[in-house]
């Protein structure tokens, strides 16, 4: 089944360009702005396989991998020359955040996430929901378009050493083709009824399923619009291959899910979905307590 990921990842590429040549057309009067945006085609196209490489969505020629047994994180960097990152990277992903160095200068997180068509992707190592709609998140980097949004049970960041029931990243990419990754934690309380909506039609084995005409709010799975406090951090895809230079954004504000949510999210993932914390060597963790 490894093709519906492939496809998936070719779909998203696909979508984008698209985008990207509908804006591109409207704008052709405009010379600098044709130059512009041929650029950020190249540059997106090559970063939406970065986008997929962050779920494993896409195999590629690299190995098979999991979390656990004789594939699982410990032995990711040896399981392929293209894994190295993943034993020998210095600024690695999740990591234990802690100690943080409180900061001023970067303002609150503002998201302005649209309803989805609800899609619902298994791809073998996580739960995922593609965006192609124009949602996005401004950072101190400026606007950060979302790509799609995907879950890890246990969490993969811990804060002071705990881990949660649940994490949600938000991928996204920047005109430059940098990632930026929003995780949030969750803990256990009430039912989070879009991740219900998710849940209710998620396969369990490899697989798209789509319920026609239902849309997904994911601003109910983000909880807030405005990310006021959160962690900061220079990091990597936490999959193989372990890519750097991805900007990683943790918000303090957690959000809750029920005790049946959490149990499914574990059936469907035998033994979890999340890789170790990381060390965090020379980076700095900064928290932004701002505004
Ligand atoms: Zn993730």
């Amino acid at each position: 089944m490894r093709g519906v990921a492939e496809l998936d990842c070719l779909i998203q590429i696909l979508k984008v360009t698209s985008l990207i040549i509908t804006e591109f057309r409207s704008n052709e009067l405009e010379i600098n702005t044709m130059k512009h945006s041929k650029k950020s085609i190249a540059k997106i196209t090559a970063s939406i396989f970065l986008s997929c490489l962050i779920t494993g969505a896409h195999a590629g020629t690299g190995s098979e991998w999991s979390y656990s047994g004789d594939n699982g994180p410990e032995y990711w960097g040896d399981l392929s020359p293209e894994y190295a990152k993943c034993k020998n990277g210095m600024e690695q992903s999740p990591i234990n955040l802690s100690e943080a160095t409180i900061f001023d200068d970067a303002k609150s997180l503002k998201s302005k996430f649209d309803d989805v068509p609800l899609s619902v992707i298994n791809n073998g190592h996580t739960i995922q929901v593609n965006v192609d709609n124009g949602s996005f998140t401004k950072t101190e980097r400026g606007k950060q378009r979302l790509l799609q949004f995907h879950f890890h049970s246990l969490s993969e960041h811990t804060l002071d050493g705990k881990s949660f029931p649940l994490e949600v990243h938000f991928v996204h990419i920047d005109d430059a083709g940098m990632l930026s990754v929003l995780g949030v934690f969750f803990k256990l309380g009430e039912e989070n009824d879009t991740l219900k909506a998710i849940l209710d039609i998620a396969p369990n084995h490899k697989g798209v399923a789509t319920a026609d005409g239902k849309m997904l709010d994911p601003n109910r799975v983000m909880g807030s619009k405005k990310t006021e406090e959160y962690y900061r951090v220079q990091g990597s895809l936490t999959t193989p291959p372990c890519s750097e230079g991805v900007n990683w954004y943790i918000s303090s504000d957690m959000q809750e899910l029920s005790q049946a949510q959490f149990d499914r999210f574990q059936l469907l993932f035998k033994g979890g979905n999340a890789r170790p914390v990381q060390p965090i060597n020379q980076r700095v963790l900064k928290l932004n307590s701002s505004d």
